[in-house]
């Protein structure tokens, strides 16, 4: 969706950056934009003219006129580029050293590096892209899976900024009706107040339902956090290498962005599944079990989903039905799995005591516990079984907030418009004014928030450079 009504318009100095990861690969690509991309490009091309939107085979001068290498040239001119300013795009041969050489001439002739995410930045105040759109390309860059990328996907053509303008739509409508009778509050008929509150309720429904549902598919988009829990020696880490193993291609180590760990990252299903390493949860107490049980306690409150180990070679003790006091306490909105490892062993565990848990669990996956070995390898049911419940947990064709800052544009909306059915019910028109002009403020921090620079420089700063 394009939004023409910027009231800030971009710098038009020309910036350069190589938009390509470094690295080896087939090719590199310089990207320019602003006042002087076009000379520049022409400059180090040797060509008096480029078609615009045609790929032009050039050879690459340096100001000595050694050629530096033979590229594909585009140019976009403006408006009809990513920034809405003149843009070009050298793609030379990969590796990184053409590139390097490029945009070295580049600078040699006024350009300047770009910083992160400032081409974005540019589309961004010329009007070109909204701010849920830029989100979205600064997550899709990023994503791990296939479902998040759909998402986002719908939400780069505009989805979630057409959402954000309908609901502008009527909430103007509604503040335009409180300015015109402010001075009259005492007049105004009870049907007026009536059909004002049931507009007012219907927007409040039409944003609690995208909160509900995107604060619940968050791990969509985020990845869902997993842990797994148990007693030391049921088999949790047996657990854990073979499920690695057998998802090895697709293994990915991230870095933890809450601790200073590596978090394994599997895919179940095109999601993304972030295991919680219970090894780097720390517990300053010294008795073995009481470390199991503080480091389960943890990992359980930061998890989605709750894989649960016990010993199918042993009686439950006490360290079971601590874990088992646990799951009924502290677990009841995380999904959970109950899984009896070691089942190659002759079976002493009492299965009836773990299915009493489940079968009051309002997420159990199963309401029987799964018997499995992970010495034996079998694992692949328990994949089968979580990339299910993932399958039935997708939001389908529902628009979906892709990022928390969004979440929270939507929550501090709806709790203005709370305010503001409150003012509405004791007539006072102009504080009910004050708390939808808030609202509108709110919901359009999604696409354009008000109070730009630094909020923006923030939001920026998490791109990539050339982008
Ligand atoms: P953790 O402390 O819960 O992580 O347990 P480990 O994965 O370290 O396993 C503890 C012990 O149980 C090791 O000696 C494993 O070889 C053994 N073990 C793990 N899984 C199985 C299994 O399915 N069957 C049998 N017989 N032994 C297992």
């Amino acid at each position: 969706m394009k939004n023409t009504s910027s009231s800030t318009i971009s710098d038009d100095s020309t910036i350069v950056a190589i938009a390509t990861p470094i690295g080896i690969g087939a090719i590199s690509i310089v990207r320019l934009s602003g006042q002087n991309a076009y000379n520049i490009t022409l400059s180090l091309t040797h060509k008096t003219k480029l078609t615009p939107r045609y790929a032009h085979l050039c050879d690459i001068y340096d100001h000595a006129d050694s050629m530096l290498d033979e590229a594909i040239v585009l140019f976009f001119p403006k408006p009809h580029s990513y920034t809405m300013q003149d843009v070009c795009e050298i793609q030379c041969h990969g590796g990184i050293v053409s590139a390097k050489a490029i945009v070295q001439e580049c600078l040699r002739q006024g350009a300047r590096l770009a910083t992160a995410g400032e081409f974005t930045k540019r589309a961004f105040l010329n009007g070109r892209l909204d701010l849920s759109q830029t989100q979205a390309i600064a997550h899709i860059i990023q994503s791990q899976s296939l479902q998040a990328n759909k998402f986002l996907a719908r939400q780069l053509k505009g989805e979630l900024g057409q959402f954000v303008e309908k609901i502008r739509q009527k909430l103007l409508e509604i503040l335009a009706f409180s300015e015109v009778n402010i001075d009259y509050s005492e007049e105004i008929e009870e049907d007026y107040i009536h059909i004002m509150e049931h507009k007012l309720r219907d927007i409040q429904t039409e944003l609690e339902k995208i909160y509900t549902l995107s604060r619940t598919r968050q791990g969509l988009i985020e990845g869902y956090r997993l842990s797994i829990v148990g007693k030391p020696n049921v088999g949790k880490s047996s657990f854990l290498n073979k499920i690695l193993m057998y998802d090895r291609a697709i293994i990915s180590p991230v870095a933890g962005t809450t601790r200073d760990t590596i978090e394994e990252s599997i895919d179940i299903g095109g999601n993304i599944v972030r295991i919680i390493d219970t090894a780097g949860i720390h517990d300053s107490q010294d008795e073995i079990e009481q470390i199991g049980i503080a480091k389960s306690k943890e990992a359980i409150e930061r998890s989605d989903i709750v894989l649960a180990v016990f010993d199918a070679s042993q009686i439950l003790d006490e360290q079971d039905k601590a874990m088992i006091e646990i799951l009924d306490s502290q677990c009841q909105d995380k999904w959970l799995l109950v899984l009896v490892n070691k089942s190659d062993l002759p079976i002493k565990c009492d299965e009836n005591v773990l299915i009493s848990i489940l079968s009051s669990h309002p997420k159990a996956i199963s309401k029987t516990p799964l018997f499995i070995s992970a010495q034996n390898g079998e694992i692949k049911e328990v994949l089968k079984i979580l990339e299910n419940v993932l399958m039935q947990n997708d939001a389908g064709d529902s628009l979906l907030l892709t990022s928390t800052y969004q979440i929270q544009c939507v929550q501090k909306a709806i709790a203005h418009l709370q305010d503001a059915h409150t003012m509405l019910q004791k007539q006072e028109l102009e504080l009910f004014s004050y708390h939808i002009r808030d609202s509108i403020e709110s919901i359009c921090q999604i696409t354009r928030p008000y109070e730009t620079s630094e909020l923006l420089d923030q939001l920026f700063s998490e791109f990539c450079l050339g982008k």
